[in-house]
């Protein structure tokens, strides 16, 4: 039987990570361990200047009081360090996680972090809409992992899965989109005076072919394979002319009269 961590960055009590485990308990062991609160928009933070609590909330069920990618690392490196997993799930995230957003997602980055560690890994979100209902995205996923168990799969598998509310009409992988424009700041008064801000707006998308936000828009589910090597490949070749003028740099103080 295969082994599945489950996470999220809802936190361990929300719909998305509980419909997603028991759906995922059908098909193999499920352990889940994922943040006690909400860490959405957490990143690929990692928690390093205080200590982590880990708690058993019921049989396989376990919270940390931390960032999903914490989560990722008390499942793999302590908790199943003898028996590792053979597939981490991040999700199903109460909300898309699409293109210029996913390094923001903690739902996304448990995925980096696994791949990290040499599991391969997928995320699932699910776009919020009225009415809209997680146990579509969770049948989805069931089916999803059901035909990724049944292969061997590389380490550094990595797939972010976007679920579209309502009416599925079909399935595409696709590239990252972009946003036109970025989230504003808006700035409010606290009520002794002080300035604070916020970081708000909705996000708009070019609405490019191929893309993750296009295959949503137009109510398929998207499949994106990432990869965490961030290196611009076309610029290891298109710096030549900064390495010139580097080359004609000592590398020491210049002398000044
Ligand atoms: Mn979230």
């Amino acid at each position: 039987m295969k082994r599945i961590l489950v996470t999220n960055d809802d936190g361990v009590y929300s719909e998305g990570i509980r419909l997603l485990a028991a759906e995922l308990r059908t098909l193999a062991e499920v352990i889940v361990v994922a943040p006690d609160r909400e860490q959405s928009a957490s990143g690929h933070s990692l928690t390093l200047q205080r200590p982590l609590r880990m708690q058993r909330i019921e049989e396989d069920v376990y919270s940390v009081d931390g960032t999903p990618t914490d989560c990722v690392n008390l499942g793999v490196l302590w908790l199943l360090a003898d028996n590792p997993p053979d597939l981490i799930v991040s999700g199903i995230n109460f909300g898309f996680n699409l293109g210029d957003d996913v390094t923001y997602s903690g739902t996304v980055s448990a995925t980096f972090e696994g791949t990290l560690l040499g599991i391969p890994s997928v995320a699932f979100s699910q776009e919020v809409a009225e009415n809209f209902s997680f146990a579509a995205a969770a049948g989805f996923a069931r089916a999803f992992v059901e035909l990724l168990c049944a292969r061997k799969l590389p380490k550094d598998l990595l797939l972010n899965v976007n679920i579209p509310a309502g009416e599925v009409t079909g399935i595409s992988f696709t590239k990252l989109g972009h946003r036109v424009y970025k989230q504003s700041v808006v700035e409010k008064k606290d009520p002794r005076g002080r300035r604070y801000f916020w970081i708000a707006g909705t996000p708009k998308w070019k609405n490019d072919e191929g893309t993750d936000h296009q295959a949503v828009s137009q109510g398929r589910i998207s499949i994106t394979p990432l990869h965490l090597d961030l290196t611009d490949y076309r610029g290891l070749d298109s710096y030549e002319w900064l390495l010139r003028g580097l080359n004609g740099i000592k590398g020491e103080p210049e002398e000044r009269d």
